[in-house]
């Protein structure tokens, strides 16, 4: 039985016929319960994979299955019951006047049952740190608050799989820890598989497992470490490498033990 809860294989899209493919070629798997980063500078391709992912738009060549189920015209909106999707702005996704109400909107609009809807809405509030927020109105919080509360509507729909574009883009240091803390957490605690798509690479070394999207096509795939190693060859392609990681090499190459030196990226993101 696989383990992958999504399956890309063979992908192509393009927007326009005659136009250049912006996916070329594209398979990859997400593993149950892991936490993916898609990498990539602007233009690579992780937006569209993004929209596919949620059926926003189609495949013009190659599969995508979600849960088991291959995405086609049919089944796009039983895909997107699987896969929760946390955008780029955090101000675009208010739709409650209260925090609480803000988190609920979803499981009101399918039409959930009172009692049910209170438990998840609490669950989810608490899970993401939020708890004392409930009557704030969205607008008073700070942007890592805001991605927190939109990560919170999307857990609250119980959906295998969290995809979170660019959410932690808008933000500041602090609001970016918060969010990366929050997505560590619901992996750990709810076992939900995670997808972040980012073109920071202090965010991939916070990932279970990453991939490198280069011109719509796959770069480079591993763990943060495996990808790290790859060194200027992120750079070549438009991805910035991590302080903490560059430091570390510079260390290493001059022969100084890191033993004693403990090197994070926490405090750099
Ligand atoms: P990323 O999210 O990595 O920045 P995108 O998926 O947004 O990359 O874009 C990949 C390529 O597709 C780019 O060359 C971009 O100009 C092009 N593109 C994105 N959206 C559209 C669109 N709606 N119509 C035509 N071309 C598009």
């Amino acid at each position: 039985m696989s383990n992958s809860v999504i399956e890309v294989k063979d992908l192509y899209f393009r927007y326009e016929e005659d136009g250049p493919y912006v996916l070329n070629n594209l398979s990859l798997n997400v593993y149950k319960g892991e936490w993916l980063a898609i990498a990539g500078h602007n233009g690579s391709g992780k937006s569209t994979l993004a929209k596919i992912l949620n059926g926003l738009i189609l495949p013009e060549q190659g599969s995508v299955k979600v849960a088991d189920l291959m995405l086609t015209e049919d089944s796009v909106w039983d895909v997107r019951r699987h896969i929760g999707m946390v955008f780029q702005n955090p101000d675009n996704q208010f739709v409650g006047s209260t925090v609480e109400d803000d988190v609920a909107f979803g499981l009101e609009n399918n039409g959930f049952p009172y009692e049910e809807m209170r438990k998840r809405v609490e669950e989810a509030i608490e899970v993401v740190g939020m708890k004392g927020f409930e009557k704030y109105e969205p607008h008073r919080l700070s942007g890592g608050q805001k991605q927190r509360i939109g990560i919170a509507g999307v857990v609250a729909m119980a959906p295998d799989v969290i995809l979170l574009d660019e959410a932690t883009s808008m933000l500041d240091p602090k609001g970016r820890s918060e969010v990366l803390e929050t997505i560590r957490l619901l992996k750990n605690q709810r076992n939900l598989t995670i997808i972040s798509i980012t073109h920071d690479l202090n965010e991939v070394a916070k990932a279970d497992r990453a991939i490198v999207l280069n011109k719509g096509e796959l770069f480079a795939t591993g763990t943060p470490s495996e990808i790290f190693e790859l060194g200027s060859k992120l750079t070549e392609i438009g991805l910035d490498f991590p302080l903490a990681s560059q430091i570390s090499h510079v260390l290493r190459d001059k022969g100084i033990s890191l033993e004693h030196i403990h090197l994070t990226t926490d405090n750099l993101v």
